[in-house]
């Protein structure tokens, strides 16, 4: 029986534009995703049962059923009845090196790994299509990560159109330590805010949507042009969540004035990035902010933009 070890990348936000409500209740958004190489690691391996098991030693990651990666699990068991009887259930060793509820879609990426991980794992062949449209109904994140790189999403974030993708540029992230902002939070505080201003004609959706395609950032990015591309960062969140946390805030800020190219907070945050030429800039402008900034609750890491999905690491044949 096969077991896999699968890496699963994390994603920013180089744009995220709330545009406005869907009769499902969600925000219709059009966002600039891209994938970075900060990044889990699931061992996935067949355990003979029927039973699922998560094994995770994160303080912040629950073992049982409202994890993504059990819920992702548990939909592929529905979806295949056939399969999962022929080969059963796995144990997933989960090794966590994203921050939990960042803005960086840790447990999309996770959930996204689980669904290719049983694609191989009971042989099932599935598209990517196909594993898009099942990992839409865990999460209008978990897509994304099926394709990785750079990509628009647009609809409720689950409808990707992969764009050329960015090469060669670093981010460093910060992030506080004990601070974790709520998804629904951020955008349900939006919709209080700023809901007046919400389109909500087809029309004037695809058009807004479109304006997107065709604007400064995508042809940045189609040029790889880092400098404009730190320019047009835009995140409609930052709204809510700098007003709210003034430490992200001030964090921005200090990230902003150290250098690199564009700040900006990722999904909903609270972690900021900046865009950066290179490792060495991206390392000497991590020093520059911890000096700035001395506060033991501060994480940062330096990362590098990839053009890579969910990578299956080593396919081995167990015993
Ligand atoms: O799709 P996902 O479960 O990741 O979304 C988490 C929450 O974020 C939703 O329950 C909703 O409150 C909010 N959200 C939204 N509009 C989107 C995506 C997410 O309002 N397009």
């Amino acid at each position: 029986m096969q077991a896999y070890t699968l890496i699963a990348p994390a994603k920013i936000n180089l744009y995220l534009e709330i545009i406005g409500d869907r009769p499902d209740g969600y925000h219709e958004l059009v966002m600039i995703l891209q994938s970075i190489d900060l990044a889990d690691r699931l061992e996935l391996q067949a355990n003979g049962t029927q039973q699922f098991r998560l094994f995770c030693d994160h303080p912040q990651v629950p073992n049982d059923s409202t994890n993504l990666v059990l819920r992702a699990a548990s939909l592929m068991a529905e979806a295949f009845p056939e399969a999962y009887a022929n080969f059963g259930a796995i144990n997933i060793k989960l090794d966590k090196q994203i921050p939990v509820a960042a803005g960086l879609a840790g447990g999309s990426t996770d959930a996204a790994a689980m669904l290719l991980g049983l694609d191989l794992i009971w042989d099932l062949g599935l598209t990517q299509s196909e594993l898009q449209g099942l990992g839409a109904k865990l999460g209008s994140d978990v897509p994304f990560f099926l394709a990785g790189g750079t990509a628009i999403a647009t609809g409720r974030g689950e409808q990707i159109d992969p764009i050329r993708d960015l090469d060669n540029l670093w981010i460093v992230l910060g992030k506080y330590n004990q601070l974790a902002i709520s998804t629904p939070w951020a955008y349900q505080t939006y919709r209080e805010q700023f809901g007046e201003q919400y389109v909500n004609e087809p029309d004037s959706i695809a058009s807004r949507a479109l304006r997107v395609h065709s604007g400064p950032l995508v042809k940045s990015i189609m040029q790889q042009d880092p400098q404009q591309i730190g320019q047009m960062l835009h995140n409609d969140l930052e709204k809510v969540a700098l007003t709210q946390y003034p430490q992200i805030q001030q964090l921005r800020l200090v990230m902003e004035e150290a250098g690199g190219l564009g700040t900006m907070m990722s999904g909903s945050g609270p972690t900021v990035f900046t865009l950066c030429q290179s490792q060495a800039e991206a390392e000497t402008l991590q020093q520059k902010i911890q000096t700035t900034l001395i506060d033991p609750e501060l994480e940062f890491w330096v990362a590098k933009l990839t053009n890579q999905g969910i990578i299956i690491e080593n396919p081995t044949l167990s015993l």
